[in-house]
């Protein structure tokens, strides 16, 4: 038998394992669109500094089997860390998550956002469902927060009116904080409280950045799988009972690759589905690295609400691991959206994150040794108010073709590596 995994990101490199262990006779080849394998998880280093070009990724999840797995996987060269994330307003560091964080504030406002906040949640009607992300957040946060930091980050990162963004994805358990009560009184009394718990500790290679994890799923498969570095799918239709790929034969194909590109390749796909599959909306990711002459502070990574700054957050990933920097240096990389379609001018960003860290009193010019910047135009995939009604669409079409997909891509969710995990093991069991 012979198989084709789409795409071989982390969600195509973890089918191919799950399919060489449940088919160990299989033939399997990978397509890659790019030369450079690992998707998102991906890392390059620069004159002895480590920076993340996919954008600031540590190792977490609240199922603990996951997890364990995939710690297994990096074979004891993982550390551990208690987070340290923040969310910047005006001067003040407020402990991530904001509303447990809260206590940092001074009185009167923390009364005043926390007041709102409790004043929303008792005005919730039992079986409400928010229209949209603006009022999930409107409804769930009040007022104070919702104006200071919710909506200003939001928009931010999803670059959309937020009454066009969805708020399905905010019931995915694990995925966002939500308030809890007894949370709320003791910040509001001024004591340190945890939230996101199972955030709260994660795990980073040791060295080699974050690819490190694609690297060790890689190892794995390696001289098992022929992986077509650089050639992009760009043809799919049948011959016979089997299904042809850029003209190679297979009996079966996992995608891991964007639905939309995927779509495009068959030359037979319904126009409905075509049409569906282009509705498919997601934003760009432009990840800028900073190498600085400057010791890191004691943080991990920063949500920056503030709309006058260019990127929506930024992290020292030399505090991730001490072999992201020579001593007494640090590595930064800023994170920064952009609507799909648009052309980023990577010099202009990388002058703007400057601008935004001098702004922000991070580092000083003379700190700033060199900038870099990449782009991924698969970055967030989008909850638009049609996405699942589109998603369900193509994602039907492909399995009456044979076609299994999974991953962030494959399925249109705004999963981290965990979800995707768990979703390419259940996948490649249930065929
Ligand atoms: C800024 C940011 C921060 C994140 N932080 C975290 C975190 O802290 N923790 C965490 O667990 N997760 C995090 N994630 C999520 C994580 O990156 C994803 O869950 C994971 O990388 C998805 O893997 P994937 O294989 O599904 O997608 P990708 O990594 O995007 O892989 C898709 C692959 O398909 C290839 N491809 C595209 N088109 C074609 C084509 N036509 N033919 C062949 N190949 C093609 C691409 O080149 C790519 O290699 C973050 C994501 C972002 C953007």
């Amino acid at each position: 038998m012979r198989v084709a995994v789409l795409g071989f990101g982390w969600a195509g490199v973890l089918a191919a394992g799950f399919l060489l262990e449940r088919y160990p006779g299989a033939e399997v080849v990978a397509f890659e669109k790019s030369r450079r394998l690992g998707g998102l998880l991906s890392t390059a280093e620069i004159n002895s500094f480590t920076f993340d070009i996919g954008g600031s990724h540590v190792i977490f999840s609240n199922d603990k089997a996951v997890l364990a797995e995939v710690v297994a996987l990096l074979g004891g060269e993982a550390l551990e860390h208690q987070r340290k994330a923040y969310v910047r307003l005006g001067d003040l560091f407020v402990p991530y998550p904001f509303e447990n964080g809260l206590y940092v504030l001074p009185p009167e406002e923390r009364a005043q956002l926390i007041g709102d906040l409790v004043e929303a949640l008792m005005k919730i009607p039992p079986g409400w469902r928010p229209k949209h992300l603006l009022d999930w957040i409107e409804t769930t946060f009040g007022n104070g927060i919702a104006r200071r930091y919710l909506i200003p980050y939001n928009e931010k990162i999803w670059k959309r009116p937020l009454d066009q963004i969805s708020a399905d994805w905010v019931y995915m358990p694990g995925r966002l904080p939500v308030p809890d009560v007894k949370t709320l009184v003791k910040t509001a009394a001024g004591i340190p409280t945890v939230g996101y718990a199972e955030q709260s500790r994660f795990y980073y290679p040791r060295r080699g950045g974050i690819q490190r994890q694609y690297q060790a799923a890689l190892e794995r498969v390696r001289d098992r799988v022929a992986v077509r570095a650089g050639e992009a799918v760009k043809e799919v239709g049948r011959r016979g009972g089997r299904l042809a790929v850029n003209g190679v034969e297979v009996d079966l194909a996992v995608a891991a690759m964007p639905l939309p590109d995927l779509i495009a390749a068959f030359s037979d796909a319904p126009e409905e589905v075509a049409k569906a599959a282009e509705r498919l909306d997601y934003n760009q990711v432009v990840v800028v690295g900073v190498a600085l002459d400057k010791p890191a502070p004691d943080q991990h990574w920063i949500y920056v609400p503030d709309r006058r700054i260019v990127f929506h957050r930024y992290a020292w990933i030399s505090n991730y691991s001490p072999a992201n920097a020579p001593p007494g240096r640090s590595a930064l990389i800023a994170e920064i959206t952009l609507p799909r379609g648009v052309e980023p001018d990577l010099e202009r960003l990388k002058a703007e994150v400057v601008e935004g860290l001098l702004e922000l009193g991070v580092a000083r010019e003379r700190d700033v040794l060199h900038v870099e910047a990449w782009l991924h135009r698969y970055g967030y995939p989008l909850y638009t108010l049609d996405h699942a009604q589109n998603r369900d669409v193509v994602l039907r079409w492909l399995r009456e073709q044979g076609v299994a997909a999974v991953g962030r891509w494959g399925q249109w969710h705004y999963w981290n590596t965990d979800k995707v995990y768990k979703n390419v093991k259940e996948t490649i069991a249930a065929l």
